[in-house]
């Protein structure tokens, strides 16, 4: 009997029949865009293997003008099709289902040549968009219905129409982007015409294949739709064709966290349940549901008929499987940190991901059974040596783990004590039950030596690092701690200035200003803090009070010497969040200064050439790290194999991605 009965089921999309209720969300890789389609096809070939009901493909334009960025994924010529038809045949190959995704960005494609429903620039854009005219509206709802026909063609059960997230189709629906006075604007009716006429469309021009309409069930923007459109235009699309809904949440443009990891887990499903009884046709549920338990609640409670997860699928291809194994305890956890995935893309570097660097990668990074068995020993149970570790095992090798601590994890044991970042705890669990599952020796409370490492065939060194002093005047004082002292929970006073402002810094400043329960675990104090309101009630879900964050814990300042914004460095899609938290609680950032002295009544610095005195009782070092290789020295003089990874080989602006990776592909090639 399984844990998972509703996640299991089956279910039908309109006349389609899927193995199971979970759907892998649409997700932009850059693969498509690198034009290697063996390896798109390997990647969701992968994820159909699984076990995933269906897929959805990342958003393909439906024509230039509609592309998020130019050279974006399209579907334009046979030779796409031939290309997208690789796809779709190895997913049908491994017994899975895959919809395209048609996304056309309206205003939000990064082109001068974009266009929307009136000329009004998003700010997240620097480019304002060209007003649409008739002939112009009806080129759009052709291209889309084109791009349907040849997704058909080229093999898919189907399509989802991106009507969410801000894009082109949304834009039309609410006032503050469609000014227009002709009947695509005005009433809500006319608003909603693009939207309705497109899926109306694409339903003449695919027959019975699958037809998700993604809807935006809160945008979470100023001046957004009401609850009483949103449940309007769910039932005009349904009538219009439609076989299922698929939750959209907030636009891109959008000041909420949605899919960060201190949203919590499945924060937006109560609007998809709310949606569910307005409709005859299946609603899927999306946003933050990473664990088969958080997807089983969701569909037994009736709150969904479907759930959508993106990124665990990138995490681990095999969720489903696993699940349906009892294994659900060695599925890799999303951990919602955006660093290998949405940052990436960000950055036009293709998708990985932080617990799986094989995803999109799958044909390049490869790990196959070792030629000969070796005797490997591993200094070091952080996630570089785990990786490493587990990996080698996980190739026949003999491996043995040794770590110091009495537990393995290394420093993602501090992440956990961060308010919002409690996911780390998963990724900890994980590690752990692949350990139970392994053959590897594991020595926990052990002071690796040299002697200890001699008879090893070869030696893994991911001893992980020592932070850096400050070298400040007076740093040596009782009221100076360093970030593991205070992650751990020494106590600091009612004023703290912390020194340092990278990922670190911002975690303890973050860590400081909280006291009590974590929002992330508590969906309505997360929405109080970020200002979500009820769409029932205020147009795009926003609350009219704005947002109304618990008091902070205690006054603190944070710092760096760089004449620049703290915090400009964190990730692309998550430092807003970071430094919008932080400025919600009162944290004073400051860039440019000069630290002169700790002294008995705070900490002296220089700031725009003038001293001044921050009266703090606490000052807290994290000023970033440096290399562990205490034992480098006598293994080298031994002449044994050594493997330095992780941050015992480079320590600066080391985090849990570069370490998995790097352990990962030096084990697979030991
Ligand atoms: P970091 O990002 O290198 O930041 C170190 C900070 O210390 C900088 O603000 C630097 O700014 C300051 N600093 C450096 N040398 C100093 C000195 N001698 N005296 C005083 N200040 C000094 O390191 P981290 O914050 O320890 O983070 C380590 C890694 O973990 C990073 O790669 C980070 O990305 C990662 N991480 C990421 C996250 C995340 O949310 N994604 C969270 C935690 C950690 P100035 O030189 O301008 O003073
Ligand atoms: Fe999830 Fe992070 Fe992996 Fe992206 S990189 S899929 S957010 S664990």
């Amino acid at each position: 009997m399984t844990r998972y009965p509703h996640m299991l089921a089956p279910i039908t999309l309109g006349t389609v029949p899927l193995r199971n209720r979970v759907m892998m969300g649409s997700m932009h890789t850059g693969l498509e865009e690198a034009g290697d389609w063996d390896r798109v096809a390997a990647f969701y070939a992968a994820r159909a293997q699984g076990g995933a009901g269906l897929i959805v493909t990342g958003g393909v334009a439906p024509n230039r003008e509609g592309g998020v960025f130019p050279g974006a994924a399209g579907l334009y010529t046979l030779h796409d099709i031939a290309n997208h038809r690789r796809v779709t045949d190895r997913v049908h190959a491994e017994g899975g289902r895959i919809v395209m995704q048609i996304l056309h960005a309206g205003r939000y494609a990064f082109s001068p040549d974009c266009v929307s429903a009136s000329a009004v620039k998003s700010p997240i854009s620097p480019f304002p968009p060209h007003a649409l005219d008739e002939a112009g509206i009806e080129k759009q709802i052709t291209d889309i219905a084109t791009a349907a026909t040849r997704a058909i063609e080229a093999g898919y059960d189907g399509v989802e129409v991106m009507g969410s997230e801000g894009y082109l189709l949304n834009q039309f629906l609410v006032r503050h982007v469609n000014r227009r006075e002709d009947h695509w604007g005005g009433s809500f009716e006319n608003r909603m015409r693009l939207p309705v006429e497109v899926v109306r469309r694409v339903r003449a021009a695919i027959g019975e294949a699958i037809l998700i309409f993604r809807i935006s069930l809160v945008d979470l923007v100023p001046d957004g739709s009401i609850w009483g459109e949103v449940v309007t235009l769910a039932k005009t699309v349904e009538a219009a064709g439609a076989s299922a809904l698929n939750s959209g949440i907030g636009w891109h443009e959008a000041r909420v966290p949605t899919i960060a990891t201190s949203v919590p887990r499945a924060a937006f499903a109560d609007l998809t349940a709310r949606l569910r009884p307005e409709v005859g046709i299946p609603v899927i549920a999306s946003n933050r549901i990473n664990m088969p338990e958080v997807a089983e609640g969701l569909l037994a409670s009736g709150m969904a008929d479907m759930v959508s997860m993106a990124r665990p699928f990138l995490a681990d291809p095999d969720f489903v499987a696993k699940a349906a194994a009892g294994q659900a305890r060695l599925i890799a956890p999303c951990i919602a940190c955006n660093q290998a995935c949405l940052d990436h893309i960000y950055a036009g570097k293709l998708t990985s991901c932080l617990v799986n660097p094989r995803a999109c990668h799958e044909t390049e990074l490869t790990i196959t059974p070792a030629a000969a068995s070796r005797r490997i020993a591993v200094v070091g149970a952080g996630p570089a040596g785990l990786a490493a570790a587990l990996t080698a095992a996980g190739r026949g090798h003999g491996v043995t783990l040794i770590d110091r601590a009495a537990r393995v994890g290394g420093q993602l044991h501090l992440a956990t004590a961060v308010p919002g970042k409690e996911e780390f705890r998963s990724l900890i669990d994980w590690f752990e039950a692949q350990l139970e599952a392994s053959s590897i020796e594991l020595r926990l409370g052990t002071e690796a030596t040299a002697e200890m490492l001699a008879g090893f065939d070869a030696v893994v060194l991911a001893t992980g690092i020592t932070p850096r002093s400050a070298g400040i005047v007076g740093e040596d004082a009782p009221q100076v701690l360093g970030y593991r002292e205070v992650l751990r929970g020494v106590p600091v006073g009612c004023r703290a200035a912390v020194i340092g402002a990278g990922g670190i810094g911002f975690d303890v400043a973050e860590f400081l200003v909280h006291a009590g329960e974590s929002p992330a675990l508590h969906p309505d104090l997360w929405r109080r803090e970020w200002g979500v309101g009820d769409p029932r009630e205020t147009p795009g879900g926003l609350a009219p009070e704005g947002p109304r964050p618990e008091a902070p814990a205690r006054e603190v300042w944070l710092l760096q010497r760089k004449p620049e914004k703290p915090g400009r460095k964190l990730g692309r899609t998550t430092g807003w969040i970071h430094r919008a938290a932080l400025q919600m609680k009162g944290v004073k950032m400051l860039g440019g200064v000069r630290y002169d002295a700790v002294t008995p009544e705070g900490l002296a610095i220089t700031l725009d050439g003038q001293p001044q005195l921050l009266s703090v009782d606490t000052v807290v070092i994290c000023a970033g790290q440096e290399p562990d290789r205490a034992l480098v020295p006598a293994l080298e003089m031994a002449g044994v194999e050594l493997h330095i990874i992780g941050g015992a080989d480079v320590a600066a602006e080391l985090d849990a991605k570069r370490a998995i990776d790097q352990g990962t592909r030096l084990a697979a090639r030991l």
